[in-house]
């Protein structure tokens, strides 16, 4: 297939290079000159979706979306796919997905779990909103770029299962963390608190898969300074994402809203910015109530 591929970032261009490694024929776009073994490069984004049976798009937010959408969708083959993988606000993914089926074009937005490990390993998991046509002609490249691909219903549902996802993450981790620092506090050693919740109903992904607690469970950014991972700068950007949907949706989600309040002070006014999300830990530790 001939695909356009926009954004070449951290998450992007090892995306790009999986499926060129797939035998596919990819030209990439990105504002930043990047240029990447096995993948051609455009001058401008309009000549990377020329003739392209597929575009894809992995790009910071939903502005930068709607605007790079205005300038291709226009560029674009009548019939091809229109693939936004970015995480993006539910209402740009909608917008974009009727601006795009209003010009002959098969929208879908395809949101990513896993990281660049899951980028650089072809093994991420993608929740699909768009028409069942346009996920059938992206599941060969789904299967490439990943491991599994939940198609969610109509457009935008693949973004409101991302971010209920990571709203869910965001609060299972700041309860995570704030565990440890109270089992710390009461003299509960780590390993102990570890072997039990993680084989209890405390457990999540947060304490088997990503524990906070270096040294403990299976190694996670605890284990390097918590070095990201998965920063609290993006985990706080997926929580404001979620807190305006559900403003728009009248959704009552105070723990959510907690969750965002929270990261919002760390990355902002404490020293979280650039930390893996798990370093909420020894935020937690470092405080008493007061
Ligand atoms: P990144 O900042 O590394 O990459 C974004 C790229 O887009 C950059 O290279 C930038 O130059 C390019 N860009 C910006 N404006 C552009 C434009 N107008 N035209 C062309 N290129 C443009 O970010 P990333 O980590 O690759 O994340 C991309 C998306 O994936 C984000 O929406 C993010 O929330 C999501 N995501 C990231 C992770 C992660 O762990 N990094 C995990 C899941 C989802």
């Amino acid at each position: 297939m001939k695909i356009g591929f926009i954004g070449l970032g951290n998450m992007g261009a090892p995306m790009a290079q999986n499926l060129a490694r797939g035998g596919h024929s990819v030209t990439g776009y990105d504002t930043a000159t990047i240029s990447l073994q096995g993948v051609g490069s455009a001058s401008s984004a309009t000549e990377a979706v020329d003739g392209a049976e597929v575009v894809v798009t992995m790009l910071p937010n939903g502005d930068i979306l709607r605007r790079v959408a205005a300038e291709i969708i226009p560029a674009m083959q009548k019939g091809a796919v229109f693939l936004d993988c970015s995480t993006v606000d539910v209402d740009s993914a909608r917008a974009v997905a009727e601006m795009a089926r209003d010009a002959g074009l098969l929208p879908l937005d395809a949101p990513v779990s896993g990281g660049v490990g899951g980028a650089q390993g072809g093994t991420l998991t993608f929740m699909v909103g768009g028409d069942e046509d346009g996920f059938e002609k992206a599941k060969p490249l789904f299967d490439i770029m990943g491991q599994k691909a939940v198609h969610c219903g109509a457009s935008g549902n693949g973004q409101a299962a991302k971010i209920c996802n990571n709203m869910i993450l965001g609060i299972t981790m700041i309860a995570t963390c704030e565990a440890f620092a109270l089992a710390d506090k009461l003299g509960l050693d780590r390993q102990a608190m570890f072997d039990v919740v993680s084989t209890s109903s405390g457990s999540s992904w947060s304490m088997n898969t990503y524990c906070p607690a270096p040294g403990v469970g299976p190694k996670s950014p605890a284990d390097n300074d918590y070095k990201p991972g998965f920063a609290a700068d993006l985990m706080l950007k997926d929580l404001r994402l979620s807190q305006a949907a559900a403003e728009t949706a009248d959704a009552d989600t105070p723990l959510g809203a907690a969750a965002m309040a929270l990261y919002a002070a760390f990355v902002e006014e404490e020293d979280g910015a650039g930390r893996d999300f798990s370093a909420m830990l020894p935020r937690f530790s470092g405080r008493g109530r007061g």
